[in-house]
């Protein structure tokens, strides 16, 4: 099982003196601790006890002798600590480690991955189960050293006293009990591993929930879901202390178990005591060895539960760091500067799951073109504009720029080349200037400026208390949505980028900040390739092409008088959209 944790050393590589000086001082507390007390029972009190006459000893000897006692637990004490201290410091860098290493997958893995598995429990995966193997490695690191030590103390001195007291035969009995106490730690930790999973799992859901609850926070309000909510989340919360439960009884059955097996042994040890004439310092010296046996046994037991915990959590862990990561830079990239942005697609197949969103779609969108993509909603707009920055890779087929294979670039090139306006933008919790600064971060504060200005945004970010300045709250919440959109247009404008994918808001916006927004993007779209996932009849008119997707294919093409004439399916949406006007 300890294998399993291996490739996890890794972390420490950087951390080596802190990891010997923890191993170094579990070494010492452990042969202090299992071999230094009976060693002071045995040898060292009966000179204290051993009087061939009153007061014939010196006071200096007798108070040497009893200094022996918290000399033996100050190395005892302070071995420990450092030992504690030093597995921690380890243990908080390998966490450290492997959040990181879990951050950094997020950060690549393919937005398919993302959108199938549930936030909340990638967040529980980062941020419980990292932390759940951080005790464990921590508890390996500590007790994993100090405990077998102490064992190995304990044992070396019972061994040397069988061969070297009467009543040999008396300690061979009590060894033979030892092994005894191991069978729960195994029935144990079997028991564990199955379990500590279910409450791993069971954090993730609890943890989605209540992701889930606060990202529909308006939802729940509105239609007044609160009470249904709670019951949920309440009934999630009961199954995880149930599968908690279960855990807690295995785990704190072992050390009664493991006492009760060794108040046996010590039971056998007196009648065996009696039988062979032990002196009362033999058996009081054994006794103690065999206590300090047990207590690591223990120890050990109780670890292994823990590991049993580790495992569980590590393979949650795994499941993500493992993921392949199928959107790559090739092995050898097209170098790449500046896209004129001539797109063309290739007989392109693809699928989400198992109906393919997209079926054999060709086209081609000349460089400089605004190209409006029309179509009833679930056609395969989105997805058509996805497969340009290689959000997804196709199944079948290709997506050239220039004449250039999108998979034959390197993928920050790539992106680079693409500027991305979304329906709902979404701001990072930081200020306004910072927010605009990530269209192109080496941008000069003019620049960013300027950008503002062309997107009509300038103007309210002025009149805001603290202007560019201006926290913006949690994806933006303190702006309007008029608001967001003219500075992620203005980050789009930073950007400069020869193509530009526009994902038209759905939703009506006040008619100032939708007469702001529409001429912004009048200018932003001047000498570009455009796809524009168009919503309103008025952006479509203007549009040099139109794409109208149905099913998952490119039904018709050309401009709007052409398909207005040509096309029942484009006539039929158009007029739709007019109407409601
Ligand atoms: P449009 O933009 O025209 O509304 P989409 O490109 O979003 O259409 O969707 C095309 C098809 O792919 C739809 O049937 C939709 O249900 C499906 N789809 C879209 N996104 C996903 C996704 N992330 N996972 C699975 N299926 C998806």
């Amino acid at each position: 099982m300890l294998r399993r944790f291996r490739p996890y050393l890794r972390y420490l590589r950087s951390n080596r003196a802190t990891l010997t000086a923890a191993i170094f001082y579990g070494l010492l507390f452990g042969a202090t601790n299992g071999l230094g007390l009976p060693l002071l029972i045995k040898y060292v009190f009966p000179v204290i006890f051993d009087r061939t006459g009153p007061h014939a000893m010196p006071m200096a000897d007798v108070v040497l002798i009893a200094a022996t006692v918290p000399m033996l637990f100050l190395l005892r004490a302070v071995s420990s600590f450092l030992n504690s201290y030093y597995t921690q410091l380890t243990g908080v860098r390998i966490l450290e480690g492997v959040r990181l290493d879990f951050f950094r997958k997020l950060q690549v893995l393919p937005l398919s991955f993302l959108q199938r598995e549930s936030s909340g429990d990638l967040l529980s995966r980062g941020i419980a189960d990292s932390s759940q193997l951080q005790s464990t490695l921590t508890l390996i690191a500590n007790d994993g050293v100090k405990q077998p030590m102490a064992l190995l103390g304990a044992l070396g001195f019972l061994v040397w006293q069988a061969f070297t007291t009467d009543g040999a035969l008396t300690v061979l009995v009590c060894l033979a009990i030892v092994p005894l106490a191991v069978l729960p730690v195994h029935y144990v930790g079997k028991k564990v591993v199955h379990r500590a999973r279910q409450v791993q799992d069971q954090l993730g859901d609890v943890s989605s929930q209540l992701n889930e609850n606060l990202s529909a926070a308006r939802e729940v309000r509105a239609f007044g879901l609160e009470a249904r909510e709670t019951e949920r989340f309440g009934q999630a919360t009961n199954l995880l202390i149930i599968a908690q439960m279960k855990v807690v009884k295995y785990a704190q059955a072992l050390t009664p178990a493991i006492e009760l097996i060794s108040a046996v042994g010590i039971a056998a040890t007196l009648i065996f005591a009696y039988y062979a004439g032990v002196k009362l310092e033999t058996f009081l010296s054994i006794i103690t060895a065999l206590y300090l046996c047990y207590e690591p046994i223990k120890k050990l037991g109780y670890l292994n539960s823990e590991l049993n915990r580790g495992v569980a959590s590590l393979s949650r862990l795994e499941y993500v760091l493992d993921e392949p990561v199928t959107i790559t830079d090739p092995a050898a990239p097209v170098s790449v500067t500046r896209l004129r942005g001539d797109i063309a697609f290739h007989d392109v197949t693809f699928a989400y799951g198992d109906s393919p969103a997209l079926k054999q779609v060709s086209a081609r969108i000349p460089a400089g073109t605004v190209c409006a993509l029309v179509g009833p909603s679930g056609a395969g707009k989105s997805t058509f504009a996805n497969l340009v920055p290689r959000f997804y890779e196709v199944a079948a087929g290709g997506v050239t720029i220039d004449g250039i294979d999108v998979r034959a670039m390197r993928l920050a090139d790539l992106r680079r080349n693409i500027a991305l306006v979304s329906q709902e933008p979404v701001l990072f919790n930081d200020t306004i200037f910072n927010n605009l600064l990530l269209g192109d971060v080496t941008a000069s504060r003019e620049a960013v400026l300027a950008a503002a200005r062309n997107a009509h945004a300038h103007e309210f970010i002025e009149q805001l208390p603290q202007g560019y300045d201006t926290m913006v709250g949690e994806r933006g919440a303190l702006l309007s949505g008029g608001q967001k959109q003219r500075i992620a247009i203005a980050r789009a404008f930073l950007r400069a980028a020869p193509i530009l994918i526009l994902d038209e808001a759905t939703s009506a916006l006040d008619s100032e900040s939708e007469a702001a927004v529409q001429d912004a993007l009048r200018h932003l779209v001047v000498g570009k390739t455009v796809l524009i996932i168009a919503h309103r009849f008025s952006t479509i008119r203007d549009a040099s092409m139109i794409l109208v997707f149905d099913q998952g294919k490119i039904v018709a093409s050309g401009d709007h008088a052409a398909l207005h004439a040509g096309n029942a399916l484009y006539k039929a949406l158009y007029d739709r959209q007019t109407a409601g006007k």
